[in-house]
């Protein structure tokens, strides 16, 4: 019988509910909203504080400081039954708030040494961070990569923001893409199981996408998922038609021939908590706000 220890990954991704179909039906997650800024811009993307119970990434009800977020988790995993990861979702980037996410793992571990730790990102910043991740324990990183090809790129991502530089254009997504790669190469080399998130979106990179999973196939990525394109009110995709979920699953199934498909995601809010199937987060929310420290 192998290793059920949380630094194990492949024992850990059966208990993780996104990296098995079977697991999120047993296990719950809780998504802590420390990570307000983002380093790139998006065109599908708006982050905003919600407070009518809209679902989809880059929405939470609040941004937690460190600290609240370690009692928020102490409360929620007395109160969830099988909480098994604790996830920095955003509602902006794990990586662009390092320090903020870093002390927020710390406190967890120290609360729950077993819990399995999940940080998603842009990947801008992984190739500074990914001893740092890999030395904290987090065996569990998803990376959205959108495209390998800049000129792609220069359509999806309307600035990128790198040591005090503003890159726009196909330099910013030059930039970009050459260091989610390498970072995604050198998590893999780490043993972390990565997860790479492609928006699709039609018209943009939808022909595209096999190309990018091929991509990250041979740079050891554990699964893809390929989800669609949510035009956010307020971002510069707003005016654009909601990717169909019969065109993300025919792309799915051309893609399993490469990589496994995750085929359950649930485009979680920044501060999920509970089942996949069901979102308590209303339930621990102290209501509106910026920053609850
Ligand atoms: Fe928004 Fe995430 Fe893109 Fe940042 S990386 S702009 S938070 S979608
Ligand atoms: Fe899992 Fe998808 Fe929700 Fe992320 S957004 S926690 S991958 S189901």
């Amino acid at each position: 019988m192998g290793c059920s220890c949380p630094h194990d990954p492949a024992a850990a991704a059966e208990r993780h509910p996104c990296y098995s179909a079977d697991a999120q039906h047993k296990f719950a997650r809780i998504h802590l909203p420390v990570a307000p800024a983002c380093n790139i811009s998006c065109n599908y993307c708006s982050r905003k504080y919600d407070c009518v119970n809209e679902s989809r990434p880059g929405v939470t009800s609040e941004v937690l400081s460190p600290a609240a977020a370690g009692d928020k988790f102490a409360l929620v995993r007395e109160k969830v039954a099988n909480l098994s990861v604790v996830g920095i979702a955003g509602p902006g980037d794990a990586l662009a708030n390092w320090p903020r996410t870093r002390e927020t793992l710390e406190r967890v571990r120290a609360i729950d040494p077993e819990i399995i730790f999940c940080l998603s990102t842009n990947g801008l910043m992984l190739p500074e961070y990914a001893r740092e991740i890999i030395d904290l324990g987090v065996r569990h990183v998803t990376v959205t990569v959108n495209c390998v090809d800049p000129d792609i790129g220069a359509a999806i991502y309307r600035h990128v923001a790198y040591k005090g530089e503003t890159y726009t254009g196909r330099a910013g997504a030059e930039l970009l893409l050459s260091r989610q790669l390498a970072g995604i190469a050198a998590l893999t080399a780490g043993g972390v199981l990565v997860k790479v998130n492609i928006v699709m979106i039609g018209g943009v990179n939808d022909r595209h996408i096999p190309a990018v999973v091929k991509t990250v196939k041979d740079l050891g990525v554990f699964v893809t998922n390929i989800m669609p394109m949510i035009p956010a009110p307020g971002s510069a995709f707003e005016y654009l038609p909601q990717t169909s979920m019969k065109e993300v699953a025919a792309m799915r199934d051309l893609c399993q021939q490469d990589i496994r498909q995750m085929r359950h995601c649930r485009q979680c809010r920044a501060d999920a908590i509970g089942l996949l199937a069901e979102d308590r987060s209303a339930e621990f929310s102290r209501g509106c706000r910026a920053e609850s420290a």
